[in-house]
């Protein structure tokens, strides 16, 4: 059974990959946070893709 808390997104023109257990400290998104929870306003920490730009990583 997969824990929604550690469900993690990928970003698909730059392959980042968004994992909620450790957050991204150095923009201010602490560990914890769901994709989900993100800011509406999130972008990618890397090529600065919109948050919809991102697919569940299964
Ligand atoms: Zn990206």
């Amino acid at each position: 059974m997969s824990n929604v808390e550690s469900t993690k997104y990928r970003c698909r023109p730059c392959g980042y990959v968004y994992d909620p257990e450790k957050g991204v400290p150095e923009y201010g998104i602490e560990p914890g946070i769901k994709f989900e929870d993100l800011p509406d306003d999130w972008v990618c920490p890397k090529c600065a893709a919109s948050r919809w730009m991102f697919e569940k990583v299964e």
